[in-house]
């Protein structure tokens, strides 16, 4: 579609100009940084405590711009995908740990997961690093703690197929949903949630561009992407990858591997 067009074209534009920029910022910071390490450290015995402070005032903004350069650059640098067939359930289940890291005390972790989850096509690390940024928005909308739950399920939508038909779009999805009990947006937020740079957050806590990249990821391996969200209640995002039909070959056995075991 038009917008699709449109989202792809500004994320090229962004990853191509921010690269750039990205890359010579990091250098200006790396010896901002270093100053004022060195400052702190001569001056530290007659340093007075306004002296310090405004260092140590500096020296917050400094990582704050690095942390905010380290993730455009991690956006320009965006691996292209190698899609696999992949086993979702297997490939959430083995995130537990790292997601109940992510979400704390406060927020309880539940996994949906559907029975016979057909295989999707995507590429894995890419599919693991959009579940990682939609549990981290979600905890974000969720301060006062609450409830995340990673669904996945089989959505067969061929009677409003969605994008181009293809031989990989059969209107059949593998369905991977992030639910949490927070926030909710606002349809002006929702309105633009996809596109790159848009954030709600304060400067420095937020880049605009986790959203984006999850939509990229999406379009890009022929699937898409959708929020539903209610303000006080909480929001969904789903990614819908598309089925993957073909066999997949079974792992070689250890009785294959080694010929003398054989008769
Ligand atoms: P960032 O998280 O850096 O702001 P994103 O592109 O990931 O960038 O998200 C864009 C905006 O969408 C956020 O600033 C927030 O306003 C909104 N948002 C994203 N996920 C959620 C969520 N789970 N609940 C409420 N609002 C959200």
């Amino acid at each position: 579609t038009e917008d699709a067009l449109r989202q792809s074209q500004k994320m090229e534009a962004v990853g191509q100009l921010t690269g750039g920029i990205a890359h010579d910022f990091n250098n200006l910071l790396q010896s901002i940084t270093a100053a004022l390490e060195m400052l702190r450290l001569r001056d530290a015995k007659n340093t007075t405590h306004d002296v310090e402070r405004l260092i140590s005032v500096a020296m917050t903004s400094a990582n704050k711009a690095a942390s905010l350069v380290h993730h455009l650059l991690a956006f320009s640098r965006r691996q292209p995908l190698s899609p696999t067939p992949v086993d979702g359930n297997v490939l959430v289940a083995s995130m537990r740990d790292l997601l109940t890291r992510t979400l704390g005390h406060a927020i309880q972790l539940e996994f949906v997961l559907a029975d016979d989850l057909w295989l999707t096509l995507c590429d894995p690390n890419q599919l693991e690093s959009a579940v990682l940024n939609l549990t981290i928005n979600a905890r974000d909308a969720m301060p006062g703690g609450g409830k995340l739950i990673v669904e996945t399920s089989n959505v067969q939508q061929s009677d409003e197929p969605i994008g181009e038909a293809s031989e990989l779009n059969t209107g059949e999805y593998v369905c991977f949903s992030i639910t949490d009990t927070g926030t909710g947006m606002s349809p002006e937020t929702l309105a633009k949630a996809f596109e790159p740079f848009f954030t709600t957050k304060a400067l420095g806590e937020g880049t605009g561009l986790g959203l984006s990249m999850v939509y990229g990821f999406a379009s890009q391996s022929e699937g898409h992407a959708k929020i539903r969200s209610e303000i006080g209640r909480g929001t969904t995002i789903s990614l819908y990858l598309p089925r993957y039909h073909g066999v997949v070959k079974t792992e070689i056995t250890e009785f294959e591997k080694s010929p003398e075991l054989r008769a």
